[in-house]
């Protein structure tokens, strides 16, 4: 597998926000979302075999929640889900971040899948793997990075036409970070005012929460293995 890093911190976004996790963050992605804040796993990273990954993530312990993210993980699908089943077996949660461009059926159903569907400001809406909504089950999660009014709109009606609130743990609505953070460590980093989207969010009752970064209000926004 090609990793970039592993680090134990607190989770910083979904159902599972301020919980302690592993978070294990592999190269390489097949997207190029206009606000990544990620960039720096395009290239490069470093190889480790699936016994290595499961012996740092062991000696990472006592934390037993691990969150598998990126990039795109699923890129790495065929060491990936072998590597689930092991952890699983061995009594970790699991989590994985994904865009939802590469099918998600073969994903084990005990892991908890964030799917992280595309709005139209992120330039890369219409890359999203329609039938990974059959794929999704009560433990996962659909979030929404949202921009502007426009993403809002497609966001609240993506959730009502796939009735998403019924169907899964949660979904989020996260406002969109600048990939060129200040030091400050608050919401002036957001490109939409956290706000001004609960406005928009209470005006149409809409069933999703709000999803703000807290890893990013508790450290500097631009800080790496946090
Ligand atoms: S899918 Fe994730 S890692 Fe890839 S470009 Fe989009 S935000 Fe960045």
């Amino acid at each position: 597998m090609y990793l970039i890093e592993t680090y134990k911190s607190i989770q910083g976004e979904s159902s599972f926000a301020g919980l302690p996790c592993i978070f294990v963050r592999l190269a390489g992605c097949n997207l190029r979302c206009s606000w990544c804040d990620s960039e720096y796993t395009f290239k490069g990273g470093y190889s480790q075999s699936i016994d290595q990954v499961e012996q740092t993530i062991a000696g990472l312990a006592p934390v037993k929640l691990v969150e598998f993210t990126g990039g795109e993980p699923m890129l790495q699908a065929k060491e990936l889900l072998p590597l689930m089943d092991r952890l699983l077996a061995s009594g970790y949660q699991l989590m994985i971040e994904t865009s939802g461009e590469r099918p998600l059926a073969d994903v084990p159903k005990a892991v908890h899948k964030i799917m992280d569907v595309k709005c139209p400001g992120s330039g890369e809406s219409e890359r999203f793997h329609q039938p990974n909504l059959e794929a999704l089950t009560p433990r996962d999660e659909v979030k929404f990075v949202i921009t502007d009014r426009r993403d809002y709109e497609f966001a609240r009606d993506f959730t009502l036409t796939h009735n998403l609130a019924d169907q899964v743990r949660a979904v989020l609505f996260s406002p969109a970070f600048t990939n060129r953070p200040s030091l400050e460590r608050d919401a002036s980093n957001c490109t939409l005012d956290p706000r001004q989207l609960v406005e928009w969010m209470l005006a149409d009752g809409v069933s999703a929460r709000l999803n703000l970064q807290i890893h990013k209000f508790i450290w500097e926004p631009a800080k790496k293995g946090v």
